[in-house]
């Protein structure tokens, strides 16, 4: 690639000293159980017209009990909790990234971060990244929105785009491990770490794979259903 620039843009996924998404459990808001759903008493005849209405005012409040707080909220109107829950832990965001000088395009490469552990998929000294990693982005419901190569399937883009988040992510499915069972996360996908690199061969190690969504799953609803095959991302 001639004449390009590095850029290696990073992002950190909350403002926040704690480890990333070390409390990525989920944070699904409790269901409102049946009772919650029935006026306290039987109306009499009488009344018929208030238990209609106090019927659909519980149904509301019911609704909006179930709805999860990612759906509900923009991004900044999220608690510093939600805000971290967010991150999927896909790692791919910590991927180093070229842009072209000439197009001002934006190139990920398979190489990590120096502070990237790509047997845990975690930033190995979040509190300290920003000292040790100068150009580590910290995103903020401004930085996602402005940002042009944060993943297609970070999930601070899918929420600040309008979208749903899919079943592999922690807060949908349940569990931390999804993001790596669907083949979204770079866990196996690390060539190298950029220490391990000389500069000048980083556009050898150009991929376009973590700028693509993964493929859909096959899903009913609201895609919190899991997919019977692998989900791969798009060939390149
Ligand atoms: S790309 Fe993945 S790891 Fe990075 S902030 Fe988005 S969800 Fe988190
Ligand atoms: S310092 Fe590196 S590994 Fe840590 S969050 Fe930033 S880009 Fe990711």
């Amino acid at each position: 690639m001639r004449g390009a620039a590095f850029n290696q843009g990073r992002a950190q996924p909350m403002p926040s000293s704690s480890s990333r998404n070390a409390s990525a459990a989920p944070a699904k808001p409790k269901a409102a159980s049946p009772r919650s759903a029935k006026p306290k008493s039987a109306a009499s005849p009488k009344s018929k017209g208030a238990k209609a209405a106090n019927t659909k005012a519980v149904g509301i409040s019911k609704a909006a009990a179930e709805t999860p707080f990612w759906k509900q909220k923009p991004l900044e109107a999220l608690s510093q909790a939600e805000w971290e829950s967010l991150c999927d832990g896909c790692g791919r965001c910590c991927l180093v990234k070229l842009e072209d000088e000439d197009t001002g395009q934006i190139h990920y490469t398979d190489i990590a971060c120096k502070l990237f552990s790509a047997e845990t998929c975690r930033c190995a000294d979040y509190g300290q990244r920003r000292r040790k990693v100068h150009d580590c982005v910290k995103l903020t419901p401004a930085a996602v929105r402005s940002l042009k190569w944060l993943p297609r399937s970070c999930a601070y883009r899918l929420i600040a785009e309008g979208r749903d988040l899919a079943w592999w992510h922690p807060l949908v499915s349940g569990s931390a491990s999804t993001v790596h069972e669907a083949g979204v996360s770079v866990r196996g996908r690390v060539a190298l770490s950029e220490t391990e690199v000389q500069l000048a061969d980083y556009p050898d190690y150009i991929v376009s794979w973590p700028g693509q969504a993964p493929r859909p799953a096959k899903t009913r609803g609201s895609g919190a259903e899991k997919p019977r095959r692998r989900a791969e991302p798009a060939p390149e």
